[in-house]
C-alpha cells in the first residue's frame, strides 16, 4: 500500500496532447500531485512535418522520431509503457497492459483525476483496397511506403489527394461547433501544393496531374469561406482538378478511387486521409458520445464525471482534429487540475476553450502557407498568407518542440500569431 497521499493524476496518451498536458501540469503543480503517463509507445512521431520528409526522401522514422520518456523523467513524471484497455469510472481505475514485452499481464492503475489523450485510430483498415493500392503520410510506415513509391516506382501517372468521410459524434454537440464531413483537411491542401512542386522540380508535370477531392461541400471548410474561396481560385489557376461532395471513399484499386457519390477518379498515386475513429475501449462509456469521443465542457472536463478530462483528438470538442487545438486544451486542463487541488481559484484559471484554426502548411520550394481563422466557429478572424516565413515557422516550431519536449516557451504561440497576422508571412 502506497503512503503517498498526494492526488493521483493519470494521463492516457503521451503524444502531442498527452505530453503537452503532462508538461503543463508539472509546470503548474510541481510535486503537489503524483503524475503518471501511460502510452504503448515511448516516443512520438512528429506527424505535421512528415509529408515534407517524404517529399525530401528522408526516412521520417529517423528524422521525425522524438523519445518522450526523458522529458517525463526530467519532470519527475512516472512513464508507464503500456496501453489502457479498460476504464472503470466507478472505482476510478484503469486496466493497462504493458506493451514493452509480449505476454505481459494486465494491471490496475488508480486515479483521482484522469486525462484521456489517446487520439484516434486513423481507420485505413475501413477503406476497401487501401493496403494494396492506397497511400498515406500519417505514420513512419506509410510515409516510407509512399517515399519508396515516389522515388523508385512512380511512372508519372495522375495523382489523387483527399479525405474519406469523418463520422463526428453529435450527442450533446454544442451549437457553436459545426458538423464536419472531413476530420482534418489542412494536410490535403499542403500535400497537393507540395506534390505539384515535386512534380515540376523533377520534370514530371505540374498541378494539372493532381485531383483534390473532399467528402464535403468545400475542401477545408473549417478554414472559413473566404480562405477556401481564395485557395480554390489559386488551385484552379494552377490547374488542379477538384471533386467535392464525394461523400466517402467506396474503394481504392490500382487504377483509382471510387466514391460513394458515384464519382470516380483515375490515379496512380492515391494519398488519403481516412476517418478518425475513437479507440474501442472508449466506446459505450457514459463519458463518451455515440462514437466514442470523450464529452467535455469548454474546460475540457466531463460533465457527469468531473474528475475526467479529455485533450486532443480524443475529445469530442476537437473538430477539426488539429494538434494546435489540443495544445490550447492542455493548458486549460493543467489550470483546472490546479483549481481542483486548491492551488488556484477558478478566477485565476485560463479562459475556457475557444477554438481557432491555426495551421502552417508546406508548399514546396521552401515556401509555406499560414491559416488563422475562427469564422467556422462564429468568429471574425480570417488570415491566409503565403511566403517563406510560414515555411520557416513550421520548421522552427518542430525544432522548438523537439528541444523543449513539447513545452514551447509561453510567448511562442501568441508571438507567432501576432507576427503572422501582421504581415510577416509575406516575407
Ligand atoms: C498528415 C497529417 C498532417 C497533420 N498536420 C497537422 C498540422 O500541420 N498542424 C496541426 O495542428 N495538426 C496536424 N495534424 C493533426 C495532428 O497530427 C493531430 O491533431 C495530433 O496528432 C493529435 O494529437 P493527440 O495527442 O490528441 O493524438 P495522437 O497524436 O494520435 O496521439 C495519441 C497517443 O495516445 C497513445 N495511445 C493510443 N491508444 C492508447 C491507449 N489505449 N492507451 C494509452 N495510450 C494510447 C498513442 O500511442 C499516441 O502516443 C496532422 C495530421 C496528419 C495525419
Amino acid at each position: 500500500m502506497s503512503t503517498d497521499t498526494r492526488p493521483r493524476v493519470l494521463i492516457l496518451g503521451s503524444s502531442f496532447a498527452g505530453l503537452t498536458t503532462a508538461r503543463y501540469i508539472h509546470q503548474t503543480l510541481g510535486d503537489r500531485i503524483h503524475l503518471t503517463v501511460v502510452d504503448p509507445n515511448p516516443y512520438l512521431i512528429f506527424v505535421p512535418n512528415l509529408p515534407m520528409e517524404v517529399f525530401a526522401d528522408h526516412d521520417p522514422l529517423v528524422t521525425m522520431h522524438m523519445g518522450t520518456v526523458r522529458f517525463h523523467d526530467k519532470d519527475g513524471t512516472a512513464f508507464v509503457n503500456a496501453e489502457a484497455i479498460e476504464i472503470d469510472l466507478d472505482s476510478k481505475r484503469v486496466t493497462i497492459r504493458p506493451t514493452d514485452r509480449a505476454g505481459s499481464a494486465p494491471e490496475l492503475l488508480r486515479y483521482d483525476m484522469l486525462v484521456i489523450a489517446t487520439g484516434s485510430r486513423l481507420a485505413y483498415d475501413r477503406i476497401d483496397g487501401f493496403a494494396e493500392h492506397g497511400d498515406a503520410v500519417s505514420s513512419g510506415h506509410y510515409g516510407n511506403k509512399l517515399r519508396r513509391k515516389l522515388f523508385h516506382d512512380y511512372k508519372g501517372g495522375p495523382v489523387a489527394i483527399g479525405s474519406a468521410r469523418f463520422h463526428q459524434g453529435l450527442k450533446d454537440k454544442p451549437s457553436w461547433l459545426p458538423e464536419a464531413a472531413a476530420a482534418c483537411e489542412g494536410p490535403p491542401l499542403e500535400l497537393a501544393l507540395t506534390m505539384a512542386h515535386w512534380l515540376e522540380h523533377r520534370g514530371l508535370g505540374d498541378a494539372h496531374k493532381i485531383t483534390l477531392f473532399t467528402p464535403a461541400e468545400k475542401i477545408a471548410e473549417d478554414a472559413g469561406d473566404a480562405i477556401v474561396g481564395e485557395f480554390l481560385q489559386m488551385a484552379t489557376e494552377m490547374g488542379f482538378g477538384y471533386l467535392n461532395n464525394t461523400q466517402d471513399i467506396k474503394a481504392i484499386s490500382a487504377d483509382g478511387i471510387e466514391f460513394e457519390s458515384g464519382a470516380s477518379v483515375e490515379a496512380e498515386i492515391k494519398i488519403v486521409l481516412p476517418d478518425w475513429v475513437p479507440h474501442q475501449f472508449l466506446t459505450g462509456l457514459p463519458i463518451s458520445d455515440e462514437r466514442g469521443f470523450i464529452l467535455t465542457d469548454t474546460h475540457m472536463r466531463n460533465p457527469t464525471h468531473p474528475e475526467v478530462f479529455a485533450v486532443g483528438d480524443a475529445a469530442a470538442l476537437t473538430v477539426p482534429k488539429l494538434g494546435s487545438l489540443g495544445h490550447q486544451q492542455a493548458e486549460i486542463v493543467a489550470d483546472q487540475i490546479a483549481v481542483q487541488v486548491g492551488l488556484t481559484d477558478e478566477a485565476a484559471a485560463r479562459d475556457p476553450y475557444k477554438p481557432a484554426i491555426l495551421c502552417f502548411g508546406d508548399m514546396g520550394g521552401h515556401k509555406g502557407f499560414y491559416i488563422h481563422s475562427d469564422t467556422w466557429f462564429g468568429g471574425d478572424t480570417s488570415v491566409f498568407e503565403m511566403g517563406y516565413a510560414p515555411y520557416a515557422m513550421k520548421m522552427a516550431f518542430k525544432e522548438m518542440y523537439f528541444r523543449t519536449g513539447g513545452k514551447p516557451v509561453s510567448w511562442g504561440m501568441p508571438f507567432t500569431e501576432f507576427t503572422m497576422d501582421h504581415g510577416l508571412a509575406h516575407v
